[in-house]
């Protein structure tokens, strides 16, 4: 833990202390960046933290509020009788800074991991491969960015023997700064491949630049069975004075050289070091998780350990779950599965996660906890440390699984029931106990928590749809970036947020601040609102029979033609209400709902300077062709009508009105129309237009469920379409029409990604099951196969078929369960 004075932190990071004489200073003992989970923070200090759609200064006056005392900003304070500031010049730099010093102040011995993939899996096996002798720090999860990085070096203390931290990097000139951060003794290049290359010319401008990591490094762990990455790296490593611990795999002219033997579940490794052999095995077969396992054999080497271990704790690797699950449960709980790891740090970001989604849905909190395998603290510290925590985050119920922490119910001050493993817990199992509930699962891996999961989760039908969280935030902030600051988002979660689940997608935007949401019909704006979903909610179709329900749950109707003007407006008054919020809609040639001619909207702008129930808060129009450049002169001419309309109605009302025309595609083709606000759809889902570098957010996927061999003379499936030229393997998945896989994908059309490659589908597509031409491939029974996602883009799937990935995506059937990753 930390341990510093404001003025040794003003110090370090060369800033400025104002505070006023009658404030007493507290001691900071951690730090915080992130407004929405800082809590009951007396000795944190708040870091504020700026991006291009960001400024965490604007909650500085809440956080006081909120009793946080200490603030590290880079815009000038205004003056606090109960808060003290260090103003810097940028608080990304300062924060380094600060880490930079905290790394000083330990010699211990500090592995730092860059490259492209891999990175937080080798920094986990490392630490669960050392961690029997070593007492080791390392970056809670994947925290390898210009923030991550400093903060987790800020985790250092002198409980400690030994580090681990990784570096990620995405353009030239970052590694700068992050590399007198970690400052590592022991450094390891995963590898290099494409990822995050946009800003780099060459693949090997991106190599020198991750290199710049280890100039200080006394060693460095690197594979170099690519040419390029020997020469470059032997370069640097001979300019730096660095001791190279190259590896390659069956190139016998390393100093480490490994050669490999498969079998169906393991892989047989055998290691030759400096005319020294041993050899091992690890429970893996694919390429990644060998060359990880073989970066770690190499780093262990470097740090001296005894090869004659590796087979025994090699043997005990298992994969490693970089994110947050989020599962239905039974009886109208959410399951959140966390098999990363126990320790104080992870548990505390999970709890933030329990938290945000228990407080949005209304459910009790719920914890079940594995004995944590913290190093450094006596077990009695340990547990009183995770029961502040408790408090802090408000848990309702603790369930803890493990023969330590039932030694010490004394020090937990919530409801807690204990079970000394998992097969007590089974035994006394009721499903009638958990109700209503946001339960987080959080158990090292060694406690193969995912069976307690499996009795909690609803039992899922193998075909799911993934959608990643951490994309959808992405892509948002990719469209928030094409705005000015100030520009209003409404984000389009009509139809079940494109098929995405209209409230898991709902509670994710309304904690990114969008201003408003968006549905169909007002079933799905009760839903939300039911939900927990607080932010104000437009309704595109009011129709008569919803209007009580509408006004009932403040869901603001789309005005679009004076009959419907008149009969809401009446309906709002009979409720005894004024002033309710509604928005006009004007059809500047869509020829849709809306209102056209300026008689019209002269009737309208009557009717409601007359009428106190209702205030339109926004005018809007919807562009016809956005997308479509041929249609750019009509476009134009929307825009004209646009302003023409608007014209009219803010000269016969009262007060401000905002405007808003643009969709996704409008907003990545005209930005200068985006008026007070644009309206977010396909393109927060993962489509876009021109080219912008959103990231895919659903993957539509199943599982094998049987393997056949047919012969030449047969066929597969219905009407016996699907031919063979030769004996084939066929595999059966669990997916048909009925889940929204079109039939016109069948009969060789579309494909599916297997085991690392495509495979046509064969035959005719059936209700709840289609089949796979998996010939020539290792696919076996278990194995999962990806419909559209990350290797089948939606806009080609969608192109097959003639459509457009809209209808996909709106046509995923409800029984396919949607599952929501978080990194
Ligand atoms: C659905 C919808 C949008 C969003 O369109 P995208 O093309 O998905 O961005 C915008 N405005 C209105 C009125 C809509 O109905």
């Amino acid at each position: 833990m930390l341990d510093l004075s404001l003025h040794e932190i003003a110090q370090a990071v060369g800033g400025k202390l104002l505070m006023s004489p009658s404030f007493t200073p507290p001691v900071i003992s951690s730090l915080a960046t992130d407004s929405r989970t800082v809590h009951r923070g007396e000795n944190s200090l708040f870091v504020a933290l700026k991006g291009p759609v960001y400024n965490a200064h604007n909650y500085i006056p809440e956080l006081i509020k909120k009793g946080i005392r200490a603030f590290l900003v880079s815009e000038e304070p205004k003056p606090s009788i109960d808060a003290a500031f260090i103003w810097v010049n940028d608080t990304t730099l300062a924060l380094q800074k600060l880490a930079a010093h905290n790394r000083k102040q330990f010699s211990y011995p500090v592995i730092g991991i860059t490259g492209s993939n891999g990175k937080t899996i080798v920094k986990e096996w490392l630490h669960d491969l050392l961690s029997d002798g070593h007492k080791i720090v390392r970056s809670p999860k994947s925290y390898n960015s210009q923030v991550g990085v400093p903060l987790s070096v800020l985790l250092m203390d002198d409980h400690f023997d030994l580090a681990i931290f990784e570096a990620g990097i995405s353009q030239p000139g970052e590694m700068q700064h992050l590399a007198p951060v970690i400052s590592p003794e022991i450094g390891i290049l995963t590898n290099i491949g494409d990822a995050h290359q946009e800003f780099f010319s060459s693949l090997e401008e991106k190599l020198q630049e991750k290199l710049v990591l280890f100039t200080g490094a006394k060693k460095l762990v690197c594979r170099i069975d690519e040419d390029w990455i020997y020469t470059q790296a032997a370069d640097f490593c001979k300019e730096n004075k660095i001791e190279p611990i190259f590896w390659s795999i069956e190139n016998q002219h390393t100093d480490l050289n490994f050669s490999l033997k498969k079998n169906t579940r393991q892989t047989e490794i055998s290691g030759n070091y400096q005319g020294r052999s041993f050899s091992f095995a690890i429970p893996f077969v694919n390429d990644s998780a060998i060359e990880n396992a073989c970066h770690c054999a190499a780093a262990l080497l470097a740090l001296q350990q005894n090869p004659a271990d590796f087979r025994e704790t090699f043997s005990q690797l298992q994969p490693v779950a970089m994110r947050l699950e989020l599962k239905q449960g039974i009886n109208n709980c959410t399951i959140i599965n966390d098999f990363y790891n126990s320790d104080l740090n992870s548990l505390s970001i999970a709890l933030s996660v329990l938290k945000q989604q228990a407080v949005s849905a209304q459910q009790k909190k719920v914890l079940i906890l594995s004995d944590i395998l913290q190093t450094g603290l006596s077990k009695k510290e340990l547990y009183s440390k995770v029961n502040s925590l408790l408090e802090e985050w408000e848990i309702d119920q603790l369930i803890g699984i493990g023969a330590e922490i039932s030694k010490h119910r004394n020090c937990f001050s919530v409801k807690t029931t204990l079970f000394s493993d998992y097969k007590e817990f089974e035994a006394g199992f009721n499903r009638q106990a958990f109700q209503s509930s946001a339960i987080l699962i959080k158990g090292a891996r060694r406690f193969r928590f995912e069976r307690i999961s499996g009795l909690l989760q609803q039992k899922a039908h193998q075909t799911v749809l993934e959608i990643s969280v951490n994309a959808l935030v992405h892509n948002l902030n990719i469209f928030r970036k094409r705005l000015r600051p100030e520009t209003k988002i409404m984000v389009m979660v009509k139809a079940f947020s494109y098929g995405s689940g209209d409230i898991e997608v709902a509670r994710v935007l309304q904690h990114q601040n969008v201003d408003y949401l968006a549905v169909a019909v007002a079933d799905e704006g009760v839903r939300l609102r039911n939900a927990g979903i607080s932010v104000p909610v437009i309704v595109m179709n009011p129709e008569q029979d919803s209007f009580q329900n509408m006004i009932d749950f403040g869901l603001e109707p789309n005005i679009y033609s004076i009959e419907l003007l008149r009969n809401f407006a009446q309906n709002v008054s009979a409720a005894g209400i004024q002033s309710f919020a509604a928005h006009l809609k004007i059809d500047t040639g869509m020829n849709r709902l809306g209102f056209k001619s300026s008689e019209e909207i002269s009737e309208a702008c009557e009717f409601l300077k007359n009428s106190d129930a209702l205030k339109i808060k926004s005018v809007f129009s919807h562009l016809a062709g956005s997308d479509e450049a041929a249609l750019d002169n009509f476009t134009q001419s929307q825009f004209e009508k646009f302003d023409r309309a608007f014209d009219q109605i803010s000269s016969a009302l009262p007060y401000h009105i905002d405007r808003h025309i643009l969709n996704s595609a409008g907003i990545e083709r005209f930005p200068q129309k985006q008026y007070e606000m644009v309206r977010l759809g396909i393109g927060l889902y993962g489509v876009s237009l021109t080219g912008l570098p959103v990231q895919n957010m659903g993957t539509l996927k199943s599982t094998v469920s049987q393997i056949k061999t047919a012969g030449s003379d047969e066929t597969v499936g219905y009407n016996r379409k699907g031919k063979l030229d030769s004996e084939s393997r066929i595999a059966i998945v669990p997916i048909g029409y009925a889940d929204g896989m079109n039939r016109k994908l069948g009969n060789r059309n579309g494909v599916a990604f297997i085991k690392g490659q495509r495979v046509p589908i064969v035959g005719n597509i059936c209700m709840d099951m289609l089949m796979l031409d998996v010939t020539g491939t290792s696919a076996e029974v278990g194995d999962t196969v990806e419909f559209f996602g990350p290797h089948i883009p939606i806009t080609e799937l969608a192109e097959k078929i003639g459509t457009i990935p809209y209808e996909i995506l709106t046509g995923i059937s409800q029984r396919v369960k949607r599952i929501y990753l978080q990194e």
